[in-house]
């Protein structure tokens, strides 16, 4: 099953990939995950992406299709995958359709999680995110209670940023579910529901294909 999760930052992209990656038993691949493991390892890609990253700024298309070809062409991919967090341009979205044409694949699920401005900016701001698995919590906690890693603020959903992130998502993203939907591609998720809630209405999209 090859998914793509589209939706704004806070939308719960994240969160329902992660749920999904253990209900189907394929890769979670979200580039902005990717982005912080280079920063974090102080790699020259993941120096070059932090001056993007911290403005809320988008990486240039081209290194971020580039790192998705490298990743989609490894063995874990060979049942499915689930993109989070890309495209983000409509040209990342060309890009992803020519590269899957070349690879012989196509996707079987396109999915929208729409959720209101103002219950975004609320929940971005009051994150708390793992270091080692990404997770997500709204309320503050000492340990991640999945994998026991620290807990961090992520430099970017500072209110300052968070602003810039969704204002560049209107501009640059937001266009990219008009690509699919003129093809009939696209399929909407309420987003502002209970974790499980959402997901049950994903499954129900996944499970008709
Ligand atoms: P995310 O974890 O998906 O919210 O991504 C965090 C940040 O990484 C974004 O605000 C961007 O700066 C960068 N990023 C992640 N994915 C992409 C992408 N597909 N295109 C450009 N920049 C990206």
């Amino acid at each position: 099953m090859r998914i793509l999760l589209l939706g704004p930052p806070g939308a719960g992209k994240g969160t329902q990939a992660k749920l999904l990656k253990e209900k189907l038993s394929i890769p979670h691949i979200s580039t902005g995950q990717i982005f912080r493991k280079e920063m974090a390892d102080k790699t020259e890609l993941g120096l070059f992406a932090k001056q993007f990253i911290d403005k809320g700024e988008l990486v240039p298309d081209q290194i971020v299709v580039d790192i998705v070809r490298e990743r989609l062409g490894h063995d874990d991919c060979n049942e499915g995958f689930i993109l989070d967090g890309f495209p983000r341009t409509e040209t990342q979205a060309v890009e992803l359709d020519a590269l899957l044409t070349e690879m012989n694949l196509k996707l079987q699920a396109v999915i929208n999680i729409s959720i209101p401005e103002e219950v975004l900016v609320h929940r971005l701001s009051d994150r708390f995110t793992c270091k080692e698995c990404d997770a997500i919590y709204n309320e503050k906690v000492d340990k991640c209670i999945k994998c026991g890693g620290d807990i961090y603020t992520r430099a970017d959903d500072s209110p300052q940023v968070v602003r810039e992130r969704l204002q560049v998502y209107n501009n640059r993203t937001q266009p990219i579910l008009n690509y699919y939907a003129r093809q009939n591609r696209l399929q909407e998720v309420n987003g502002n529901q209970t974790v499980e809630e959402v997901l049950q209405e994903i499954m129900k999209i996944i499970t008709k294909h």
